[in-house]
């Protein structure tokens, strides 16, 4: 700590070399063109690690006492600069405080900063995981997942963050002259979830469990996209075949960028996992629909687990060959998700290349799209955008950084309520939260703020 830093914050891991507060400043905002040259400059003036709630309640009551931006950090993977911090202030990096904290029966309970793969590891002898995870496994937080995701890997078994009954309880910590700690429990959990870190520090998160299997992974080429996609469809649907991935690429992106030399560009992937005991019978659907497995082995044995080329790390993995690439959130309400699959698939060929993560919402087995987009112009992305909205596909706007332009397009009373007795001045991650400001505009103008600066 050098010796201009506030006697308040004395013996706090603080951080304040502009550089490194600069690339901790950051997540993964620049898969997106629109948000890269928005959110570029950002950065905070220092970040604090602490080690535990009394050092994270100093620094909020620090922060309150002196009108000080507070933005939280789990590992700042987020895609579209939740993790940011528009105001400057503090970077409040969870990282340390990654304990278990307990598992009784099927539910754990853990420190917002534990990684998930250390989690998974931890759980392991146990015979348990986690119901489903980003495909971050590796880097992401537990907090930064129920604070800033939404679902991932084993959500076509046992769905997304949404669910209720996903979350059991959340502990956290509020912004005021003396912080609080609150647990929300049960129903609760959704004033504090998703929000960006706008409603409270997440201390611990606690959830069921599901039993772990060894998992066997596939990919299976085919030479028609729409065969791949109807075969993860069935897949899907066969409540009695245990899995935990059912992705469906389109051609050439599985050649081109992802799985080079394994198969070609004009063939189109469907990639699972499945249950050891799941996957005879899996490879005879697999073969009845004409499909050709490519690659077959156990995730323990992988080095880099296959989900690591689904869901978001598609996109990774594609930009990691073609910088000019991004991509697009977009639901296929069912019935009919496969039509509204198939029409965008022809509408916009190569210059929206599909790719569809098989998901369970609520007790229905459906698809969302993470379609690659060759990105041209602003206005271009615009156009695509609303005529996926124009033919019943809603986007979840991955070019935005507020909640309300992102998917709801309206005002989450519950959790604008929460927010003001949590964070009455608004200094939890300000910017992110646009009804907090006001509310009327965002009521009475719905679905209009998308790329309006
Ligand atoms: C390659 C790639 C693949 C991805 N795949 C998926 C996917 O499959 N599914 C998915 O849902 N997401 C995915 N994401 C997005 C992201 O990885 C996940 O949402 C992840 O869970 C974020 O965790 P994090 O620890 O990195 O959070 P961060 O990025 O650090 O934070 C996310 C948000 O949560 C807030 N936050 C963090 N910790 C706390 C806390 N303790 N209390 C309060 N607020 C907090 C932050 O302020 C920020 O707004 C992907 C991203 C990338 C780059």
């Amino acid at each position: 700590m050098t010796a201009d830093l506030p006697p308040a914050l004395a013996g706090l891991d603080i951080e304040t070399r502009p550089a490194q507060v600069r690339r901790r400043s950051r997540d993964f905002y620049w898969y997106s063109p629109v948000l890269k040259r928005r959110l570029d400059h950002v950065t905070a003036a220092m970040v604090i690690t602490p080690k535990d709630e009394a050092e994270v309640a100093r620094v909020l009551a620090h922060a309150y006492a002196t009108d000080t931006a507070v933005t939280v950090r789990g590992a700042g993977t987020g895609n579209y600069g939740q993790a940011m911090p528009l105001q400057g202030g503090i970077v409040l990096d969870l990282s340390a405080m990654n304990g278990i904290v307990s598992v009784a029966g099927s539910v754990g309970r853990f420190q917002a900063g534990a990684v998930l793969r250390d989690i998974d590891t931890a759980l392991r002898p146990k015979g348990l995981e986690l119901r489903f995870h980003p495909s971050t496994h590796g880097l992401a937080t537990i907090g930064g997942f129920v604070a800033g995701g939404s679902g991932g890997v084993g959500s076509v078994t046992w769905g997304t963050l949404r669910d209720r009954g996903a979350v059991h309880a959340l502990r956290l910590m509020t912004m005021e002259a003396e912080p609080r700690t609150i647990e929300l429990r049960g129903l609760d959990v959704h004033k504090a979830m998703h929000c960006f870190g706008t409603c409270g520090v997440i201390t611990e998160v606690e959830l069921p469990l599901a039993p772990a299997h060894d998992w066997i992974e596939l990919i299976v080429a085919f030479d028609d996209f729409m065969a791949a996609a109807r075969l993860g469809d069935v897949i899907a649907h066969e409540d009695a075949l245990t899995k935990k991935l059912v992705t469906a690429i389109a051609s050439p992106v599985p050649g081109q960028y992802l799985f080079l030399g394994l198969v070609s560009e004009g063939q189109s992937v469907l990639l699972l996992m499945v249950a050891d005991f799941a996957a005879p019978i899996t490879r005879q659907l697999i073969e009845a629909a004409g499909g050709r497995i490519v690659h077959d082995r156990r995730t323990l044995e992988a080095k880099v687990p296959l989900y690591e080329y689904a869901w978001n790390h598609t996109t990774l993995q594609s930009l990691k060959h073609d910088r000019t690439l991004t991509y697009l959130q977009v639901a296929y309400p069912p019935p009919g998700h496969l039509e509204r699959v198939e029409h965008m698939w022809r509408t916009f060929g190569d210059e929206v290349p599909a790719h569809v993560e098989f998901v369970r919402m609520r007790g229905v087995t459906a698809c969302s799209g993470l379609p690659l987009v060759r990105f041209t112009t602003e206005e271009r992305l615009a156009a695509i955008i609303r005529y996926h909205q124009d033919n019943g596909c809603p986007i979840f706007n991955p070019h935005v950084f507020t909640l309300e332009e992102m998917g709801r397009k309206d005002v989450d009373a519950a959790q604008l309520a929460f927010k003001h007795s949590v964070d009455p001045k608004n200094l939890l991650n300000p910017g992110k939260m646009l009804s907090f400001d006001d509310p009327e505009r965002m009521t009475t103008e719905k679905g209009f703020f998308t790329f309006s600066g």
